[in-house]
């Protein structure tokens, strides 16, 4: 048996893990943690019979514990429950299907309690992967990736070492607006860029893959897992989205993973590691697929890449402007407060005006979180 807890697990990733849960009976789910969502919280205790829980809000916890009076269910509620979740005793694999930095002190915890990691947060990796990565090495845990492209790259790399890859190629499926004009984005509403081409996902992932930052958020993340430097990763927009990655080595060989777009793969993968298990699902047909296709990525339109080079490049706390001033400006897009353009563009005032530092620790993450979140509230009025 092996034995599980998931933070976020009402969200898209989350919901899928239970569902790998649900088709894997030696899989049983000791913890859950999600924000608001206190119906399908209740819900998923009632299946999967969790011995704590937790809930961002002390509202929302008051709320679920009077839900589950009548079952034997610890309700915990903020950082603190996140953090005992983490390190609970009985927990061997933690899923950090949360979105956004929240996930950084959690996955320590986890980590510095012994737990492997199933990564789905790349937040997490982006701003603190300095930390993370040489802490899972000293405790000897495994950061499992589930991201569809990291988990293509891992399986493609099956254990080789770094020394013998040449380059990572990263697929984007170029999203919604792929060959449009920088003209033609100016009118983007918060609608049009929630359709993704090929996947189903959170909001913020969706806008994320929409504006590429989703992308370059994940260049940074297969830095710090697959330890190559960004001068040999690079991203190819397969509009298909069937190959999910590929790695070339030193001889020229490619290996890439290919399948129908399906995050109960990478999940399910990620579990069971280093197993393969059977899965249901559509296979991928090639006859009726006819072609696959590969473009350069258009930086010059969808700037959120090339910034995310950049932050990557200066390193420091650069990667955390980064991604807390794409978070902000994304939830003021979807708030209707922001136009598109002004994502990428938040982006790079808040990396403009930011004193890069070094070797940040967790504290002053968060530290430079706030002050991002402070410049941009001084810009968006
Ligand atoms: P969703 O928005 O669908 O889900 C987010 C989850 O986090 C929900 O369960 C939500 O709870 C919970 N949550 C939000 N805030 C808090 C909080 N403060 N405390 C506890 N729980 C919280 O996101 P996704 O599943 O799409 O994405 C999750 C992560 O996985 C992101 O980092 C994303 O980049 C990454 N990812 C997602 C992929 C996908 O296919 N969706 C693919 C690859 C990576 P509630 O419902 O109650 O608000």
């Amino acid at each position: 048996m092996k034995r599980i807890a998931i933070l976020g697990s009402t969200g898209s990733i989350g919901r899928q893990t239970l569902e790998v849960a649900r088709s894997n009976k030696d899989l049983s789910v000791s913890a859950l943690a999600a924000g608001t969502n206190v119906e399908l919280m209740e819900a998923q205790i009632r299946e999967f019979g969790p011995s704590t829980v937790c809930m961002w809000t002390q509202e929302a916890a008051s709320d679920l514990k009077r839900r589950v009076a009548d079952l034997d269910v610890r309700v915990t509620c903020g950082m603190e429950g996140l953090l005992e979740i983490a390190g609970l005793n009985e927990v061997q694999v933690l899923v950090t299907a949360i979105v956004g930095m929240i996930g950084i002190k959690p996955t320590i915890a986890a980590i510095e309690a012994g737990k492997d990691i199933a990564l789905a947060n790349k937040e997490t990796l982006v701003t603190a992967g300095h930390i993370i990565m040489p802490l899972a090495k000293e405790r000897g845990v495994s950061i499992l990736p589930v991201d569809s492209e990291h988990s293509a790259i891992f399986q493609s790399l099956n254990g080789e070492p770094a020394e013998r890859v040449s380059r990572l190629f990263l697929t984007a499926s170029g999203g919604p607006f792929r060959g449009k004009t920088r003209k033609e984005l100016e009118g983007i509403q918060v609608e049009d860029a929630l359709k993704h081409p090929n996947w189903t996902m959170g909001r913020k992932i969706t806008i994320d893959s929409s504006t590429l930052v989703n992308k370059g958020l994940e260049v940074m993340e297969a830095k710090w897992l697959f330890g190559v430097d960004l001068d040999r990763i690079e991203v190819v927009v397969h509009p298909q989205s069937i190959i999910h990655s590929m790695v070339e080595y030193v001889d020229g060989a490619v290996m890439a993973q290919l399948g129908m777009p399906d995050m109960k793969l990478p999940i399910q993968y990620a579990l069971f590691y280093p197993d393969r298990r059977p899965m249901e699902g559509e296979r991928v047909n090639f006859f009726e697929l006819g072609n696959l296709t590969f473009e350069k990525p258009d930086t010059d339109t969808f700037t959120g890449l090339a910034l995310a080079y950049r932050a990557a490049r200066l390193g420091g706390s650069m990667p955390t402007v980064y991604n807390a001033a794409n978070e902000k400006a994304v939830e003021l897009f979807l708030a209707r407060k922001i136009s598109y353009l002004q994502i990428p563009q938040l982006i790079e005032e808040s990396m403009d005006q930011h004193k890069n530092l070094p070797n940040p620790t967790v504290e002053e993450i968060l530290e430079t979180q706030r002050q991002v979140y402070e410049f941009i509230a001084g810009k968006v009025k």
